[in-house]
């Protein structure tokens, strides 16, 4: 049994659902994102939280699969702040449906100013709802001085960072993370980010205290099944079983569950 805490089902099919389920997946989180492309306006936003409050919980839960997530407007698109501001204005209207965990995935992207005030505002609702926040770190040479501004950003509003997962994780930044009191999310990528071989090390190195793993799989080159494969990766390196379930499923359980919604079991009946 294990949770894939970080995973864009909009861009993934029913055979995905289908392997993740006989893979032992019993529940996701699925934080709003890039889209792979630059949506034209704020309604554009408004149907896609509609789809990851209502379309995709319905869809998971036919192959028995806990949906939740998380709702923002990624840095990425953060850059017209006339949009990021319309956006922003949507998002309370969502926060009351049952699957919504918190905000997220904010962070910054290329760490550019205007991404920054559009943080500071995700933050800012974040706290007004007390609510969790699930952060994406940007990707390459900017990773180390965005998760240091992303966490700066963060404790400036004296947000509690055990209710923050900073996620994509890599050698450099995971310690960095963890010493500040936040817990860390390592993103299994088949040949960028870490693979499974990459965090079943940096588990070795660093313990296993407020880390998890998962695919984040999307519409890019990606893999749905990321998460059992770090397992099988630990199980042929030795490790127990206890520590296996921890990393994949009783950290994501512990963290996940402080925003009082989160549900492993589902309700629903299987076609199973
Ligand atoms: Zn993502």
């Amino acid at each position: 049994m294990y949770i894939d805490p970080h995973i864009h089902m909009v861009s993934r099919t029913t055979d995905d659902y289908q392997r993740m389920a006989l893979a032992g997946c019993v529940a996701i989180t699925e934080p709003a994102f890039w889209a792979g492309y630059d949506r034209s306006s704020a309604q554009g936003f408004v149907d896609y939280f509609r789809l990851l409050t209502d379309t995709e919980p319905r869809r998971a839960a036919q192959f028995g699969i806990r949906h939740h997530t998380w709702l923002c407007i990624n840095p990425k698109e953060s850059e017209d702040l006339g949009l990021a501001r319309e956006v922003l204005a949507e998002i309370p209207k969502f926060l009351d449906r049952p699957n919504v965990l918190g905000i997220g995935e904010i962070g910054l992207n290329k760490n550019s100013r205007n991404e920054l005030i559009v943080l500071e505002e995700h933050i800012a609702l974040a706290k007004s709802r007390g609510l969790l926040i699930l952060v994406h770190t940007p990707h390459l040479e900017d990773k180390l001085k965005g998760t240091r501004l992303i966490m700066d950003a963060i404790m400036a509003q004296g947000i509690d960072p055990g209710r923050v997962l900073i996620d994509h994780v890599e050698e450099h930044t995971v310690r960095l993370v963890l010493d500040r009191g936040f817990w860390a999310g390592m993103t299994l990528y088949p040949d960028t980010k870490c693979t499974p071989q990459r965090a079943a090390d940096i588990f070795e190195m660093h313990g296993t205290d407020r880390l998890w793993i998962n695919s984040a799989a999307d519409w890019g080159v990606s893999d749905p099944l990321a998460v059992p494969k770090c397992r099988e990766e630990m199980r042929r390196r030795g490790h127990l079983e206890a520590v296996i379930q921890r990393v994949s499923f009783d950290n994501p359980k512990k963290f996940l569950s402080q925003s009082g919604r989160f549900e492993v079991s589902c309700s629903c009946p299987t076609p199973r």
